[in-house]
This record gives structure tokens, sequence and C-alpha cells, in this order.
């Protein structure tokens, strides 16, 4: 699914859901979170059906470090050699070597659509769901830039969370800052840390004024995008 020129969302129901970006800025290829399935079959597919080869590949970008997101990461460095990039805080996550870790008091609190979530969090609370670990070649922070996008630091979801901005395109990928999958929401609750960081960082994302808005479970925003992002900061509470 192309969702701006050179922008493809890619993913199916596996990881509850979850989406990851290819991006064609007409030299090179930037890839943003790796999908659940460690083959990487949905991603290889996509490079192919922009008629390019995996060592077009040059860069991953990993938004954080939950499993969700990595499976594609092993195999995909092994076939293209792209350097892997992510937040220092989450480095070592990436890497196999700590475990990411849980918001357990929020596990119980009910929301639209969360039974279907709810295998999946005590999954990753227990520990229970290791990807294929890969080292992680570069450290990002806010300001970086890579390939064609702008590097933000948005932590709330996860400490080292980044989103990234394809500024001439207009396309913000927000990761698990936004959720349109079970539900609209900003990100599952029971996986956000920090509540005040993570208003800050949806708050700042919504003043980009991007037209699409690309999210890590749940297809992208391509409508009013700007807008639903301003709405969703006034939906994050107060510091429990
Ligand atoms: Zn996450
Ligand atoms: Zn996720």
């Amino acid at each position: 699914m192309e969702i701006a020129d050179g922008v493809y969302s890619m993913g199916n129901e596996k990881g509850g859901h979850v989406r990851a970006f290819l991006l064609d800025d007409d030299t090179d290829l930037t890839l943003i979170d790796t999908l659940f399935e460690t083959d990487a079959r949905l991603v290889l597919e996509q490079i192919g059906r922009t008629n390019r080869t995996v060592a077009d590949l040059k860069h991953i970008l990993l938004t954080h470090a939950h499993r969700s997101h990595l499976g594609g990461l092993a195999e995909l460095k092994r076939l293209s050699g792209a350097t892997v990039y992510s937040h220092e805080w989450e480095a070592d996550i990436v890497a196999g070597e700590r475990k990411a870790q849980a918001s357990a008091r929020q596990l119980l609190r009910p929301y639209p659509g969360y039974l279907e979530v709810y295998p999946l969090q005590i999954a990753f609370a227990l520990g229970l769901d290791d990807h294929p670990p890969c080292p992680v070649d570069r450290l990002l922070e806010d300001g970086d830039r890579v390939g064609p996008v702008q590097v933000l630091h948005t932590p709330g979801h996860s400490p080292g969370h980044l989103a990234f901005y394809w500024q001439e395109r207009r396309v913000l990928f927000a990761g698990d800052a936004v959720c349109t999958w079970p539900s609209f929401g900003a990100g599952w609750p029971a996986l956000n840390l920090n509540l005040v960081q993570h208003r800050a960082s949806l708050s700042r994302m919504a003043k980009l004024d991007a037209q699409a808005v690309g999210v890590g479970h749940g297809n992208p925003l391509t409508r009013g995008a700007s807008a639903r992002l301003h709405s969703l900061v006034e939906t994050i509470g107060q510091p429990l």
C-alpha cells in the first residue's frame, strides 16, 4: 500500500496488525521497523514490487525495541548489510542483551478492543516473546537525519522511542505512540511507560502538520491526520 509518493506500508494481522514502512527516495531504500515474522517475507516482496533489490536497502531504522517490530531485523541485516539504527536506550534490547520493560499496572485497564491485544501484552509482560537478536550499528539522537527522514526522540511508550519525519513528503512515522488497531488511540495503554513524556511527544508530533501518519499497529492515517493527532493529545490523562 503506497501511502505517499515512495512510501509503502507493509504488514498483515501478525504481531497485533504491526506495520513497517519502506521509503524509496529514488537513491536508496530506507526501512522503518521490520514486522513480526522472522523471515522478512513481506518486506522482501515489497522491495521486489518496487523494482528494487535487497542490496538497495541501506538503512534500517527502529522506532523502539518491542518484539512485534523486530522480527525480520536479523534476516534483513544478513541479506542487505544495511546499517541498523536505534536510540541508545533500546539498542541492548535489540541486541538481545536485555528484556523490554512492561507497564504491568495498566495491564487490566480495559479500552476499546483490548481483549484482542491482551494475549500479546501477557506474553510481553512475561518476557516470552524473544526476537532473533541483531546488533545496532549506529545510535540516533533527536535532530539526526538518515536517508530522507529527520529523527525525533519521542519518549513515553518506551524511553528510547523514536519517530521519523519525511518533511518533503509530509509523512510522519509515529511508531507505537499512535495506533489504529484495535482502535484509534495513543498506543496500547498497557505498554506506555511514561504518560507525561508520551503526551509531550504526541503534542510535538501533532505540530508537524503531517499529511499522512504511519503507525505501529493498524493502517496509516491518510485523511485529517494532523487533526487526529491533535485530538489524541487531549485524550492522554494526567500521570497515574
Ligand atoms: Zn511498542
Ligand atoms: Zn508495537
